[in-house]
Order: structure tokens, then sequence, then C-alpha cells
């Protein structure tokens, strides 16, 4: 290293080590924000390391549908928690977030069968509706035999909430978002980044998908996956606004909480039969419209070690094809395209690991971080070491 880039180094090893902190939290999607926002409320101060100059993983990218009615177990307490907080913290921070709910389409009577299953042991509120009723919630395509209605979901539009969040905590007493910094490793009481050490209390490290970057042993024994998505924006079909968020039979196979339904299997069966691509490429398809009349559809679902680069236009067109379906109308303009990486694991929804006494490793490992980690943040931060539960 040169003299001139060694000075600028200590200099900044300086700056980051100025203030200890209660709390150094690495990643400024939802679960680190989320960490942070609890942290705060607490009375602790914060420290974010972000490797980018704004927020652009999962938590941008997605449908910023809280899909509480899907969800199980402790997903679901997560969910519930995460709920009230998106509704408190859009008032707070500033943004827009709305209790929605979600609109299920059923076409075929098997996915009749699982909704109404669902309906009668859920533990949400849930409505099944007839062909009329679901006329009236959206502007849906023909051959609709009934719909599940889940009037308790709330949405946010991510691109302008995440970013809204992390604006909020920098205007807060005692924290500081690090942007354009890499956390690189861990010592004992210590965050190294690329701009230098940092101390702090506990440490949480919510890098999403890259935790492997960081705690390699950590996400390997978790079995922690990339999940690739395509996804699409579309131009508003029709004057009609479009208030809830949609769903297909698809989300009733890929969510927990309709995983008990007893006629399921019978569902992807005819899935299997007659529609062997959409599971093929894991399409879930969801449809929720942005503030400027634009929807936001997807997606599939491809895994692997590594994140997917290139999209497959068939897999665009294939989406394209069931949401005019869905829409009842004959074209959609796309206005953009981009592609999603999420964590994902077949041995759990979530990963909370504590690798040292003072670091928790948390990653929402499952399609579902904007629907739970409101919550999730406040289970890890229960448990985190002693001077973190401090009032101020
Ligand atoms: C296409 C798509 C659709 C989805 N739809 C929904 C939905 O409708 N509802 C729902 O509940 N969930 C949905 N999800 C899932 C949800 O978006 C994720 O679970 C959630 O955003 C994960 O948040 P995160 O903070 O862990 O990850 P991210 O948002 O990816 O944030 C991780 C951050 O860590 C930073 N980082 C990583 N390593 C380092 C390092 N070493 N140093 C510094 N910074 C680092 C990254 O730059 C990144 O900003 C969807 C996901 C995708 C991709």
């Amino acid at each position: 290293m040169a003299q001139a880039e060694f000075a600028l180094y200590v200099r900044a090893v300086a700056r980051l080590g100025e203030h200890r902190v209660d709390l150094a939290v690495v990643g400024a999607g939802i679960v680190g924000l989320a960490h942070a926002v609890l942290a705060v409320e607490r009375g602790l101060t914060v420290a974010i390391v972000e490797r980018g100059s704004v927020p652009s993983g999962a938590s941008v990218r997605n449908f910023g549908h809280c899909y509480l009615s899907a969800q199980a177990g402790d997903g679901l307490d997560y969910a519930r928690t995460g709920r009230e907080r998106w509704l408190a913290l859009a008032a707070q921070a500033g943004f827009w977030a709305r209790e929605t709910g979600t609109l299920l389409v059923a076409r075929w009577p098997e996915e009749l069968a699982v909704i109404h299953e669902f309906a009668a042991m859920c533990e949400v509120p849930a409505d099944v509706l007839d062909a009329e009723a679901a006329l009236a919630k959206a502007p849906v395509g023909e051959g609709v035999l009934g719909a599940l209605w889940t009037p308790g979901d709330v949405r946010v539009d991510p691109r302008r909430a995440v970013p809204a969040i992390a604006a909020w905590l920098e205007d807060q007493p005692g924290v500081t978002v690090h942007w354009r910094t890499d956390a690189r490793g861990l010592g004992a009481g210590v965050l190294v980044t690329s701009r230098g050490e940092l101390e702090a209390d506990a440490i949480v490290i919510a890098a999403g998908h890259d935790l492997d970057r960081l705690l390699p042993e950590v996400s390997e024994s978790a079995g922690v996956q990339r999940c690739t998505l395509q996804m699409l924006r579309v131009a508003a079909p029709g004057p009609t606004p479009i208030d809830p968020a949609l769903a297909t039979g698809l989300a009733l196979l890929r969510y927990p909480g309709f995983a008990s339904c007893p006629s399921l299997p019978a569902l992807r069966q005819r899935f299997a039969d007659e529609r062997p691509e959409l599971l093929e490429h894991g399409v879930n398809l969801l449809v929720t419209q942005q503030s400027d009349g634009t929807l936001i559809l997807g997606d599939t679902h491809s895994y692997g070690a590594s994140a997917g680069v290139f999209r497959a236009e068939d897999l665009d067109e294939l989406m394209l094809g069931e949401a005019r379906l869905l829409l009842g109308v004959e074209r959609l303009s796309v206005r953009e395209r981009w592609l999603g990486v999420y964590a994902y694991s077949e041995k759990g929804q979530f990963l909370v690991s504590r690798p040292e006494a003072n670091v928790s490793a948390v990653s929402v490992t499952s399609g579902v971080g904007m629907t739970t980690a409101l919550g999730l943040a406040e289970r890890v931060l229960d448990d985190l070491p002693h001077r973190v539960h401090a009032v101020v």
C-alpha cells in the first residue's frame, strides 16, 4: 500500500472506530434495517454497514407484499408482529403502507376445495368469495369459480419503503449508516470493514444470501442457497384500480399456511398433469399494483449456489400469459424486467445462528422476508447479550 493510501486508511479506521456502538448491523436490506429500527426503539446506539450506496438487494426487488395469511408457525408469529410494525413505521418514516388484503383467485374445483379447507381452519381473517364477489374486489378475468379473500395482508412499495426506513434511521440520534462499506470479518467485539474496524457490544450479520461470503461455515451448515427469480413491471391494464394483491392457485402450493389442507395433493396433481411447465420453473403468479398504476408481476424460482445471471424470455412469456389470463386482458405492456435473489434453505425458513456470544447471523431463508423480518428482529434482539436490552 502506498504511503498516501495508508494514511487515508488509518484516518478511515479512526473514523469508524471513534464511537463504540451498542449494536453493529451488516446489511441495509429489510432484515438489517429491522434490527436497527428495533434497537433504536430500545435506546441503543447503532452502526449499519452496507456495501451498496443504496439498498439494492432482495428488499427492493420484491412485490412489497406482507403475506401474513399465507404463513404458519413462527413465520405467522413474526408476520403478525411485522404487520403492526409496518403500519407504525410507515407513519413514522413517511412511506406508503396499507392493508390492501390478498385476493387468491380459484379457477379449478381443486383450488376451490383447498381455499374452503383453509378458510375453515385458519387463524387469520379469511373468507371464501363466490365469483361475483371476487369480481367486485378486482377486475379479474373469466372462468373464476371463487376466491380466497384475506383482508389483513399489508402492502408497501418496496422501492420507496426500504430507502425511507434507511433515511429515517440516519436521522435518529446515535445511528450511523456507513454506505459503500464492506464488512470483511469479525474479531472479539469488533467488525472489520473496508473502512476500518468498528467496536460493538453486539453484531448482527444480515447479509441476506451473501452470508456465505462472511460466515461460510454458518451458511453451509444451514444449507443456504441462492434462489433467483424473474420479475416484471407492466403498464396498468385498464382504468379500474386493482387494490388487493392478486394470487392464484400456485400460491397454495408454495406457502406454509396452506400446507396442511387435505386437498393440496389433488391440486398439485392437477398442475402436474395440465401445467407441468409452471411447476418446473416454480412459477408463483403474484400481482401488486403500485401507486403509479403499474403492476409488479412475477415470479419464477431457480435454486443454486450461485445467483442466476441470464433471464429467459420464454419464462417471461409464461408469466405474462398467466397474468393475461388472470386479468382477462389480451396484452400487457412490459415496462421493466429484473432478476431478484434471496437466501433459501430446505432446512427451515429462518436462519438465526450465534457463531460467537455477541454475534448473530440472521437470514430469512425463504421468500418471506418482507412479511416476517420486523417480527424476527424482535426475537433476535431479545436473545442478544444483556447490554443490548438497555432502554434509555
Ligand atoms: C423477486 C423477489 C420477490 C419477493 N417477494 C416477496 C414478497 O412479496 N413478500 C415477502 O415477504 N418477501 C418477498 N421476497 C423475499 C424478501 O425480499 C427477502 O426475504 C428479504 O428482502 C431479505 O432481506 P435481507 O435484508 O436479508 O436481504 P437483502 O435485501 O438482499 O439485503 C442484504 C444486504 O446486505 C448487504 N451486504 C451483504 N454482504 C455485505 C457485506 N459483507 N458488507 C456490507 N453489506 C453487505 C447487501 O449489499 C444487501 O444490501 C421476495 C424476494 C425477491 C427476490
